[in-house]
């Protein structure tokens, strides 16, 4: 279990003020400038060796992406640096929990990070649905301006820094990050192909970088206490502290800072209170947000909570939102549920992604009434390849994996379903 000492987030449930004061009472914003200091490749170089992956759900280094920007940036070509709290994957609560409770990690993080990146400018896109968040963040930043830092001379550090909040309108495509900018520009939220990735065309066709909330707030305490520390949590490739969120049939809810890799059992029965009804009454757990597959229970006890542990089953770590499902889940239902959810919100630019989605949610619902013939299951999972990997972005990918998951590992329970109705229909005739 992570000690006390080593969480980075020591105001998660909010048991004191997200104020400026508090926040330099638990440590933020302690001599930031000496932090810059050390130089902005020094700082990318910190961060790199630190094994920083992506918080967002992708898990790509985040060191690596901050090297992906120029050095000298062109007259009228500025970088930018665009922080994405967006956070709208199903299951996925922990970014709220840093902007309502403890957002002055993020703004020392923006102002770290922009300098790293050379930018000038961040822009923070957040969640529409987060008002309260929202309010929280820009009394946030409109402290950090009063105090000085940010703005001209951003704390002392010799270096012009603006950050600006941006509320979106409460569309989950935005959260993809090219839709994002199209948004920010005051576009439909449409993603653009890649590549070009951002940081050679970002925002309004500048570079930029984006990073998720969590990879931002994370990086002032790394430069504080060292990439050795922060590496020394979790396993090669696989490091540092990470919010896993916990929800579904387990006793106890919660959102909780734990070192990387630890066994999900571990995870369970330390912070969330265990299953309800005791581990036998396990079914399945979906451990990243909606858009990774499912693993059964026997496969996911013991497994390491990381990108490498849940990859090898089949699955992902995501944003690291576990969802817990005990065998009272219907299990067919819970993933068609997730397929209309996909369907809604498609931006429909891309044929596959449109005319699919809405095809898979629909045959779903025609297995969970145990409609159809046993082929119909091959056919679907035929559609999810088709689907999966040819569209522009990743929200064809995050529809077919949940079916894929549940055909893989429950296609028996689906079979049933069919017998079980076939059944019924011959004796009523
Ligand atoms: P991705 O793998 O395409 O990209 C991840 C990041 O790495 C991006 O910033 C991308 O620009 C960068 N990148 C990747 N390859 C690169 C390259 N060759 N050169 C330069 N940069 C490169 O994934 P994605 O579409 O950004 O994210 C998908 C993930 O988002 C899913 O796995 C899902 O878990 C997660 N997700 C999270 C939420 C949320 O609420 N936090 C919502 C939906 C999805
Ligand atoms: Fe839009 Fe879906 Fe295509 Fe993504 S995959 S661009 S959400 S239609």
């Amino acid at each position: 279990m992570l000690a006390d000492k080593d969480r980075i987030f020591t105001n998660l449930y909010g048991f004191q003020s997200p104020d400026l004061k508090a926040a330099q009472q638990r440590g933020d914003w302690d001599k930031t400038a000496d932090l810059m200091k050390i130089g902005q490749d020094e700082i990318i170089e910190v961060v790199k060796a630190s094994g920083l992956r992506g918080r967002g759900g992708a898990g790509f280094p985040t060191g690596m992406k901050w090297s992906f920007m120029p050095k000298a940036p062109t007259p009228g070509r500025p970088n930018f640096l665009v922080i994405n709290a967006d956070e709208s994957e199903p299951g996925s609560c922990k970014d709220r929990e840093i902007l309502r409770h403890d957002p002055h990690k993020l703004v020392e993080g923006a102002l770290i990070a922009g300098f790293a990146m050379r930018a000038r400018a961040g822009y923070i896109y957040v969640r529409g649905e987060f008002i309260v968040e929202t309010e929280a963040l820009r009394k946030a930043v409109a402290e950090a301006y009063e105090a000085g830092l940010l703005g001209k001379n951003a704390a002392g550090s010799g270096y012009d820094f603006d950050l600006f909040v941006h509320r979106g309108a409460g569309a989950y495509i935005c959260g993809e990050e090219t839709a994002m900018l199209e948004s920010l520009e005051g576009k439909p939220g449409k993603p653009r192909l890649k590549p070009p990735f951002p940081a050679g065309a970002g925002l309004y066709g500048c570079p930029t970088t984006v990073n998720n909330v969590e990879s931002i707030a994370v990086v002032p305490t790394i430069l504080r206490r060292g990439a050795a520390w922060f590496k020394s949590f979790g396993r090669e490739n696989n490091s540092g502290t990470k919010l896993f969120q916990i929800s579904g049939h387990v006793n106890k809810p919660t959102v909780v800072e734990e070192a990387m890799s630890i066994s999900f059992r571990e995870l369970i029965d330390t912070h969330a209170g265990g299953i309800r009804g005791g581990w036998d009454n396990l079914l399945a757990v979906i451990p990243g947000g909606s858009s990774v597959p499912l693993v059964p229970a026997a496969q996911i006890m013991d497994a390491p909570m990381d990108f490498d542990g849940l990859k090898e089953l089949g699955s992902g770590l995501g944003t690291a939102a576990v969802i817990v499902m005990d065998k009272s889940t219907d299990i067919v239902r819970a993933i068609s549920r997730i397929s209309y959810f996909y369907k809604h919100e498609s931006c429909g630019q891309c044929t596959p992604c449109r005319e699919g989605t809405g095809w898979m949610w629909r045959v779903m619902e025609r297995l969970r009434e145990g409609e159809g013939d046993v082929g119909m299951i091959d056919r679907l999972y035929d559609v999810t390849k088709q689907v999966e990997g040819h569209t522009i972005c990743a929200l064809g990918d995050a529809a077919a994996w949940p079916i894929q998951g549940l055909i893989r590992h429950f296609r028996p329970e689906l079979e049933r379903r069919i017998a079980e109705r076939h059944g019924m229909q011959e004796a009523a005739e």
